[in-house]
């Protein structure tokens, strides 16, 4: 349920209407906006008599909200949500560009990386270091050392890190990682997603393969559910019959997501094409149709890389889809 309040509504007498809610085991998001106040109620709403709050003088409306997430949704929180990742943020109209290679392999590699994205305008560093693979017989990640290595890489370029969790019991591990992913199989790992909303560090969060956007969004509760508001959703591409591109990536997802929900969206050209060649156009896409940022595979070395090297690109891809993807973005707002 959301009770929109009246502007000028007094402290005093919101403070009464919260208190009497919370009495009722009701749990309040008030989110003041540009326009209005919002409060997003969440609970046992069905027993609330909605005529005896709409009479209350300071309220302007009362709804029910039909759709199954709440706190996630746009309803709740009419104005988009930005997300600070360490001195990044994801939201609000820029186009925020994380980029690393698939998986960390060495300090020489990426902090190298680590130097050339950013010099080309990421602000963010992404690296694997517990790899979900298909195969148990493949390079499973630098696990623990990894995530060591990424924050040398941090310390040396001052990015913020995001890297992939897979199970909640590796959260020490994750204490100077800026961002935690998680992964397009753990999307309905529900009790990592519960695990991760009682933590409070950001987490983005990729849409399973045969996920809708409902079950992506309900993913999000699940964390936000738990107190940590801080979600980024990442589009990856689906599987369909094509059998070309390693995914199917939905670029609807973001117009039609940014409707549902006030979280930020980004795209992962790599995972959703798994070709290089795909990356470019695909980004450009993405910025066109408004996503928040974008997750790219980037490699000094894709032919010999460990993991994920046919979706990989050279920094110097990289930098040239880092002006123009920009600049397709900042067309999108004049
Ligand atoms: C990744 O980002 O390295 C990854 C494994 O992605 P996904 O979960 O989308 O397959
Ligand atoms: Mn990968």
């Amino acid at each position: 349920m959301i009770v929109l309040l009246k502007k000028d509504t007094s402290p005093e007498r919101l403070a009464g209407l919260t208190d009497w809610l919370r009495s009722k085991n009701i749990e309040i998001h008030k989110s003041v906006g540009s326009t209005e106040t919002v409060l997003g109620l969440v609970g046992d709403t069905a027993k609330l008599d909605i005529d005896l709050i709409s009479a209350l003088d300071f309220v302007k409306d009362v709804k029910r909200i039909q759709e199954p997430y709440k706190a996630a949704n746009r309803k709740f929180h009419p104005d988009d949500t930005v997300i600070a990742v360490g001195s990044a943020h994801i939201g609000g109209g820029d186009l925020t560009l994380i980029a690393g290679p698939c998986s960390v392999e060495s300090e020489e590699q990426i902090v190298g990386i680590a130097k050339q994205v950013k010099a080309s305008g990421a602000t963010v560093l992404r690296g694997g270091a517990f790899k979900p693979r298909t195969s148990p017989y493949s390079f499973q990640g630098m696990r623990a050392e990894g995530i060591e290595l990424l924050e040398i890489a941090k310390q040396e370029t001052g990015l913020p890190i995001v890297t992939e969790i897979m199970d909640a019991d590796q959260l020490p591990l994750f204490k100077n990682v800026d961002m935690i992913q998680v992964g397009a199989r753990n999307m309905q790992n529900f009790e990592l997603l519960k695990a991760l909303g009682r933590q409070e560090k950001p987490v983005l969060l990729k849409r399973g393969f045969a996920a809708t956007y409902e079950e992506l969004l309900m993913s999000a509760e699940y964390i936000m559910s738990e107190g940590n508001e801080n979600v980024v959703l990442c589009e990856r591409g689906i599987r369909t019959f094509e059998q070309y591109t390693r995914n199917c990536l939905d670029l609807a997802a973001v117009p039609a997501l940014k409707t549902l929900t006030h979280l930020p969206i980004i795209i992962d050209p790599s995972h959703a094409t798994g070709r290089r060649e795909l990356i470019e156009p695909l980004s450009y896409g993405a910025a066109a149709v408004g996503a928040d940022g974008l997750i790219i595979e980037v490699h000094n070395d894709p032919e010999h890389a460990l993991c994920d090297g046919p979706q990989s690109i050279k920094p110097e891809t990289f930098d040239v889809i880092a002006r123009r993807s920009t600049a397709i973005r900042a067309a999108m707002t004049v």
